[in-house]
This record gives C-alpha cells, sequence and structure tokens, in this order.
C-alpha cells in the first residue's frame, strides 16, 4: 500500500521540485550576475567561493578520516554478517559499476572537460548536467555585463519576470510539503533492512552521523561566527526548511529552488550571490558526500582486512574532494563514485555491497550537511561582499 499509494505523492514532490529547478538557474543566474555592474566583483566573489568550497570539504573529510581511525567502524564485523551481505547486495553493486562506466571517460581532465556542454539544450533538459548549465549561463550573464545596457536591459527584465514566476511557483509548491515529505519519508521507511543488519553496522553508520553533526554543530557555526560575527542562532534557524527537504528528499539539486528562496529571503543573502553560489554548491560543494566517502572506505578496507597507510588516507582525501566535486546533486550519486576511490586504493568494489542496506538513510543525512554547507559559504560570501561595498561607508 505504502509504495503504491503513499510513496508516489512524495515523488510527486520531488518531481515538481525538480522541475522548475533549472528555470530557476537561468533566469536567477541571469538576473543577479547579468544586472552587476561590473565583470570585477563576479571574479572577487568566485574566488571567494572557491576557496571556500574547498576548504570545508577538505575539513569534512579530515574529519571523516580520523573519527574512522578513532572508531573503526570496520572492526567486529563478522564473518557472517560479512558474507551475508555481499551476497545479498553483489547485484546492486554491479548495477552501480554500469551507471558509472556509464558517466565516466577515463582521464584526469574529464570533469574539466565535462563542465562545456556540447548543446546547451542537452544540458538544460537534463538535472544531473547543472555544473554545464551554470558555465553556459554564467557566460552568457558575463556577456550581458560587457554588452550596452540597452540591448542587455531587456534580456535581464524579461528573466526578471521569469524569475518572479518560479518564485511564486515554490510558494505554492512548498504548500504541498507536508504531504509530500510524508510520502518520501514513508518510502524510505519501508525499504529499511531488518533489525539485526541495521545492529551489524552501528558503528559505521555512527561514524558518518557523528561526522555529519560536528560539521552543522561545530565548524559550520564556527566559521559563521569567527568570519561573519552573526548572532549564530537566529541564522541557523531559518536553515531547518531546507535541511527537512534536503532529508527527506535525499538531493541537493531536487532541494535548490527552495535553498535560493530561504537563502535570499530569509537570509538576506543577494541575488547574484545566491544565484552564483547555490547552484554551484549544489554539485561542487559536498561536504556531507566526501565525509562519508571517507568513511565508507575506511570500512570497507578494515571489514577487507587492508591496512591503508597515511598515503592511502591522504589519497582518500583527494579523491574524495574530486569524487564529490563531480557527483550530481541525486540521490546515490556520492555511492556511485565511491567505486572510482575504493579502485584507486585496490579495495574490492564489491564491498559497496557491505555498505548498501543502510546507505539511504545516510543519503538523507549527508544531503543535509551538503545543502547546509552551501547556505553557510553563501552567507559568508554575501557577508564579505557586503561589508566590501558599504561596510566601509
Ligand atoms: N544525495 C546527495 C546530494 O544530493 C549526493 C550523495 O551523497 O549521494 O547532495
Amino acid at each position: 500500500i505504502t509504495a503504491h499509494w503513499i510513496q508516489p505523492l512524495g515523488t510527486l514532490f520531488t518531481s515538481s521540485l525538480k522541475m522548475i529547478a533549472i528555470p530557476l538557474i537561468i533566469s536567477s543566474l541571469i538576473v543577479g550576475v547579468g544586472g552587476l555592474g561590473d565583470i570585477s566583483t563576479v571574479s572577487k566573489f568566485g574566488k571567494r567561493t572557491f576557496i571556500l568550497f574547498i576548504s570545508t570539504t577538505i575539513c569534512a573529510i579530515t574529519i571523516g578520516v580520523l573519527l574512522s581511525n578513532i572508531i573503526h567502524p570496520g572492526k567486529g564485523l563478522s564473518v557472517e554478517t560479512k558474507n551475508k551481505l555481499l551476497t545479498t547486495f553483489s547485484a546492486k553493486v554491479e548495477d552501480n559499476t554500469k551507471k558509472l562506466e556509464a558517466s565516466f571517460v577515463d582521464g584526469p581532465l574529464t570533469p574539466l572537460v565535462d563542465v562545456v556542454p556540447e548543446n546547451i539544450f542537452n544540458a538544460f533538459s537534463n538535472n544531473g548536467s547543472m555544473i554545464q548549465v551554470v558555465f553556459f549561463v554564467l557566460i552568457f550573464s558575463i556577456g550581458l555585463i560587457l554588452i550596452d545596457k540597452s540591448k542587455s536591459r531587456p534580456v535581464i527584465s524579461f528573466f526578471d519576470g521569469v524569475n518572479e514566476v518560479i518564485l511564486k511557483l515554490i510558494d505554492y509548491i512548498m504548500l504541498y510539503s507536508p504531504i509530500g515529505v510524508f510520502g518520501l519519508v514513508a518510502g524510505v521507511v519501508i525499504q529499511l533492512p531488518n533489525f539485526d543488519i541495521l545492529l551489524a553496522l552501528m558503528k559505521y553508520a555512527a561514524t558518518v552521523l557523528i561526522g555529519c553533526g560536528l560539521m552543522l554543530l561545530v565548524i559550520y557555526p564556527a566559521l559563521i561566527y569567527f568570519i561573519t560575527k552573526s548572532s549564530l542562532y537566529s541564522i541557523y534557524g531559518h536553515f531547518r526548511p531546507v535541511q527537512l527537504l534536503a532529508f527527506s528528499t535525499s538531493s541537493s539539486s531536487a532541494t535548490l529552488p527552495v535553498t535560493m528562496e530561504v537563502s535570499q529571503e530569509k537570509l538576506g543573502i543577494k541575488p547574484d550571490v545566491a544565484s552564483f553560489v547555490l547552484p554551484m554548491g549544489s554539485t561542487v560543494n559536498m561536504d556531507g558526500t566526501s565525509l562519508y566517502q571517507a568513511v565508507a572506505t575506511i570500512f570497507i578496507a578494515e571489514v577487507f582486512d587492508i591496512h591503508l597507510d597515511i598515503w592511502a588516507q591522504l589519497s582518500i582525501i583527494i579523491l574524495a574532494l574530486i569524487t564529490s566535486i563531480g557527483a550530481a546533486g541525486v540521490p546515490g550519486a556520492g555511492m556511485i563514485l565511491l567505486a572510482v576511490i575504493l579502485e584507486a586504493n585496490k579495495i574490492p568494489v564489491q564491498g559497496i555491497a557491505l555498505i548498501l542496506a543502510i546507505d539511504r538513510v545516510l543519503d538523507m543525512c549527508r544531503t543535509v550537511v551538503n545543502v547546509t554547507g552551501d547556505m553557510v559559504v553563501a552567507y559568508i560570501v554575501n557577508d564579505k561582499t557586503k561589508e566590501e561595498n558599504y561596510g566601509k561607508a
């Protein structure tokens, strides 16, 4: 009954959010960035954004590696449970490997090459190509800054109207959110594995959850407090609806429309900063995903009795950084790319079967960290830009 009558109510909700994600990115980036007076502002907050994206991700992965070295999530898993998990989920792992092969062309520069779309309409028609959409719309918007104002103004005001319509639609879609969230969570609950599997993987799950908790309750609040000197709790309260949505959809991309709306209307982030940082962050900045990838790699290595020396652990930090940048903001993306880190460290990719049973639940939690990280970066970039423009007056 749940699968046929309740879960679809959740799917309907996620689809409505995904439906407006690409039009929202297009209209808000054009209005936000195209409306800027000069191009130096874009490059200034562009630099800040990337520094913050990379440093928060490295911090998250380091937390994951350190916690795994303290807790040793894979020690103590019985051979019986290991074999049971491997046989039950091996077919799904093969499925994953196929997906990975389909989405990957070998070569270190592939992620860079993938940023530029061959055909913009292909990119616009695929929510997984968010980064390509952002790239095209960003250079289009920069083009608008560079041409004559009499030519750019009508384009910007057209997209301004489109943007208003999309924001109105988000309000209506959110009225449906209590039913949508219920449908989504009910769908997850019926897929939970039985209790003894949950118990066996508890140490692993706890390591990921403690890491996510540290990011949410220590690292982000500290960053906001020390960099912007803002009152922490007044801001954090506004994050909640976005976090709840990320938790129930397990998708940064599906959450994006609401992340954008809350950031601008509740956190006071200017449209140019929000429209630049947030769509990019939904695929590039995945602190929760990278932390989870580090813990999962060490967990699987421990179960297979593979020793990871300090160099192997450093390589996990670099690879988790790259793969989390490459992962799309959709459910399960982080797990598919986990295979890359495992292969690089000569850990059997089949080991993913060990964590599959509880991956969806952990996906919900790491997505909360992912979207919170995006909002924190947007908040800080906005604060610094504001300070530069008006602070010294
Ligand atoms: N579900 C995550 C997100 O959308 C990605 C992942 O970790 O699988 O942000």
